[in-house]
């Protein structure tokens, strides 16, 4: 019998104690950061359109406050538990320390499926969560962000309800907010910029053309669609794409942006695009090209079918989409594996560049921050490279190294209180 697949907190787990391992960390120190610091979990009674109420349930998990303060994105998502909370607050309390900005970690999310509500319903649910878990949230505190299921609108109603409860607008309470209400120029695709800087790093240190390169993109969402159009443009072929539905493929390759158009005028999902063929989310995962950028949801390169993914390079858009298994098989196998953490790091990246235009209450323009954003990128790509090569491990293992051992010297310094 196969064993069961890795979940995404046992995969946090697993990749930690293997950077502490690396790094000598003392037992209490890897007991420590291990253990998230503090978790809240709530009910939101929302009324539907139709009258009657149900319950759901959210959660706000800050896994780490040692460098600064909180900061993760809000998932909204059918699967979404505490424990994959858990596991997502983790690895952005690395990514944060990885790349550099004065944050630590935290992941929040409600058990939901958004596409079966109407937005004066999914309005609601944000402003009832965004209420219960005021306490713990701030731009001193804990600032979220967009994630799975949620989006630009739902940081202003979040960044409002916030707003409303204090007296005075607070814009840097949440980032990835549209630019009316102190939104970021570069925000909606910094984290697929991320993705194709990360991508050409890798391409680059292979000596590979990326104009010679096809690429399938799981995930069609805000960082996926992105990608697949980034991609595109630098040159490369992207010949599959998917989203929740399934995917469509072509070998001639895919025009992303004209897919993406069609998604906002109303098209349900890029599966059955005119002119492709219908491959299912499995299928994309194998399929004989590449890059493979897995931009959807964790745990999707797993044990069961790492032997038969064909890309040479799989990219990280999403966080946790190789289990510790599957990273084995593949390494076995040669196959570069940008981590999560640095592939996908882009986005918080420019949503620390949008918390401090906020608090200085001063714009950027849309150059400036692409510039910085390409730098932090491409200064973490090498430094990551640079120890991997060094300690002989795999860039997760090394970036984990980096982002773990940063947060460790934190706490260290800091001591223990009492
Ligand atoms: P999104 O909601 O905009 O898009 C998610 C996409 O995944 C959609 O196309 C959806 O249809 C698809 N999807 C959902 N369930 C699926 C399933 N079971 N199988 C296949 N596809 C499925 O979300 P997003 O913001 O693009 O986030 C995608 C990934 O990137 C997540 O892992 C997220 O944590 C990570 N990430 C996002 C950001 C960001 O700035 N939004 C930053 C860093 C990392």
């Amino acid at each position: 019998m196969a064993a069961a697949r890795q979940s995404a907190w046992e995969s946090a787990q697993i990749q930690l104690a293997a950077a502490a391992r690396h790094l000598g960390l003392e037992d209490g120190t890897h007991q420590l950061l291990a253990t998230p610091r503090r978790e809240m979990t709530v009910s939101i009674p929302l009324r539907r359109d139709d009258g009657h109420v149900e319950v759901l349930r959210g959660y706000r998990v800050q896994h780490n406050l040692s460098r600064g303060p909180a900061k993760g994105g809000i998932r909204y998502h059918p699967s979404t538990d505490i424990d994959e909370v858990r596991a997502l607050a983790m690895w952005m309390t690395w990514k944060c320390a990885l790349i550099g900005i004065p944050y630590g970690g935290a992941k929040g999310g409600v058990t939901i499926d958004p596409r079966l509500y109407s937005q004066n319903e999914l309005e609601r649910v944000t402003r009832r969560y965004a209420s219960e878990i005021l306490p713990i949230i701030g731009p001193e505190r804990d600032i979220p962000a967009p994630d799975v299921g949620t989006d630009e609108q739902t940081m202003a109603w979040f960044m409002d309800t916030y707003s409303v409860n204090k007296g005075y607008t607070v814009t840097g309470v949440v980032t990835g907010k549209p630019i009316s209400v102190g939104g970021s120029q570069g925000r909606g695709g910094a984290t697929s910029r991320g993705v194709l800087f990360s991508a050409f790093a890798a391409l680059r240190e292979a000596g590979v053309d990326p104009r010679d390169v096809s690429v399938a993109v799981q995930g069609f969402g805000k960082v996926g669609g992105l990608a697949a159009q980034f991609l595109h443009d630098a040159g490369c072929k992207v010949v599959a794409v998917s989203d929740v539905k399934g995917g469509a493929y072509n070998s001639m390759g895919l025009n992303p942006a004209a897919m993406i158009r069609a998604m906002k005028q109303g098209l349900d999902s890029v599966a059955g695009y005119p002119g492709t063929d219908h491959i299912s989310n499995e299928e994309l995962i194998e399929l004989d090209v590449d890059v493979l950028v897995p931009a959807a949801l964790e745990g999707v390169v797993h044990e069961s079918n790492a032997d038969r993914v064909r890309a040479r390079f799989i990219v990280e858009g999403a966080n946790g989409p190789t289990t510790p298994d599957a990273d084995e098989i593949l390494e076995d196998r040669g196959v570069l594996v940008v981590p999560d953490i640095l592939a996908n790091s882009g986005g918080v990246a420019v949503s620390y560049f949008e918390w401090v235009q906020d608090l200085q209450a001063y714009w950027w323009t849309e150059d400036q921050v692409n510039d910085r954003l390409k730098a932090i990128m491409e200064g973490a790509y090498a430094e990551v490279s640079a120890l991997a090569r060094d300690e002989k491990v795999s860039l997760r293992t090394a970036a984990q190294m980096i982002g773990v051992g940063r947060v460790a010297e934190a706490h260290r310094t800091r001591g223990l209180y009492p």
